[in-house]
């Protein structure tokens, strides 16, 4: 059975004209599935016949909600969603000024291993398919009853590591006769996978490219990221500098600042050293607890005196808002499953 949530509207036409129906038909089922609609008898304008034919052919799914978390704090909530083999992921409900975002998984799993992150403890299970990532903004959105116009692909999985359906749902999603949702509201994290960069930056020049930083040494990096033994520091940023140069986009520097690791004087120095003229922006966030990662957080203070040099060297900085993180919701809290 074909999930119609994982069909690009090329997709369904050439799927639509196959059971003998007229292409435009494709764009009314497309319409409906960005609606959120999982039901062919809620498809009020197809023929009752050809509801038939695909409902034979065809399913409309991708994830159902498990649980659901509501922070009292700041309208966050977070999602355990149950994928249709049983596997699980999570996903976040932000509200921003600018309006509503979704912070959705790639994958169930990771196998990227970084220390400090919950996300890849128990490895990688599979990459998510383009309708189960659309899946999950839908079905946010039918729970809150609330539009969601920004999407962050920073949920649990590495996004490049599923690059061809992580591209099919972005191409999905941000199709005008669906969600249409702008390439410029969508951001898309690495943990430093520099051919996805690559890639990246040909097929999707628009959407925003964050890259996982964390360290300022290769020895640093690589104690806390095992990916840097691949794709090292000097070979990271050069992909990054050819990135900007390419797309003229502004990439975002995530660093997580971990108590003794990465937070001290030395670090900030090198830091400013590393990102001093690139068309960049560093995104501080000071960690989220994981238990048994045996990893400390740093204070507030920290991470506005690690912005504040850093803005004083010209390198804009920002402290990530800690959203939700009285429901476990932060970066990095992201699990498997709820057991673990
Ligand atoms: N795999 C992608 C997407 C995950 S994005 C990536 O690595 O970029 C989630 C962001 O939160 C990443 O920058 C990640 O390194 C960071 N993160 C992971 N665990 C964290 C933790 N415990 N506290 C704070 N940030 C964390």
């Amino acid at each position: 059975m074909i999930n119609l949530r994982d069909l690009s509207l090329e997709e369904t036409e050439r799927l639509v004209v196959g059971l003998g129906q007229p292409a435009f038909r494709a764009k009314q089922i497309f319409q409906w599935i960005g609606k959120g609609k999982k039901d062919f008898r809620e498809m009020t304008n197809l023929p009752e016949v050809f509801k038939e034919k695909l409902s034979e052919k065809c399913r409309i799914g991708g994830v159902e909600t498990a649980a659901v978390q509501k922070s009292v704090k700041d309208g966050t909530r977070k999602y355990l969603f149950r994928l249709e083999d049983g596997n699980t992921v999570e996903s976040v409900f932000m509200k921003y000024k600018y309006g509503n975002s979704i912070c959705l998984s790639s994958q169930a799993g990771c196998r990227m291993g970084c220390a400090f992150c919950a996300s890849g403890k128990n490895g990688l299970v599979r990459g998510l398919t383009p309708g189960e990532m659309l899946s999950q903004l839908l079905e946010a959105e039918a729970d809150t009853g609330e539009k969601i116009g920004h999407i962050v692909v920073m949920g649990t999985g590495e996004p490049f590591d599923n690059y061809e359906n992580l591209s099919a749902f972005l191409r999905i999603v941000n199709d005008k006769t669906g969600k249409n949702i702008g390439m410029r509201n969508i951001t898309v994290s690495t943990c430093g996978l520099v051919p996805g960069i690559q890639r990246f930056s040909d097929d999707f020049p628009q959407v925003n490219l964050a890259v996982s930083l964390h360290g300022t040494t290769d020895e640093i990096r690589a104690s806390m990221m095992p990916v840097n033994r691949k794709y090292p520091l000097n070979v990271l940023l050069s992909a990054c500098r050819e990135y900007t140069k390419k797309t003229g986009r502004r990439i975002t520097f995530e660093y997580t600042l971990v108590n003794g690791v990465n937070d001290r004087e030395e670090d900030m120095h090198r830091l400013s050293g590393l990102l001093s003229g690139m068309l960049c922006h560093v995104n501080l966030i000071p960690l989220n607890k994981v238990n048994g990662s045996g990893f400390d957080t740093v204070s507030r203070e920290k991470a506005a005196e690690f912005q504040q040099f850093l803005e004083k060297k010209g390198i804009p900085a920002t402290v990530r808002r800690e959203l939700g993180a009285d429901i476990d919701a932060a970066c990095g809290q992201l699990r498997l499953g709820q057991s673990d």
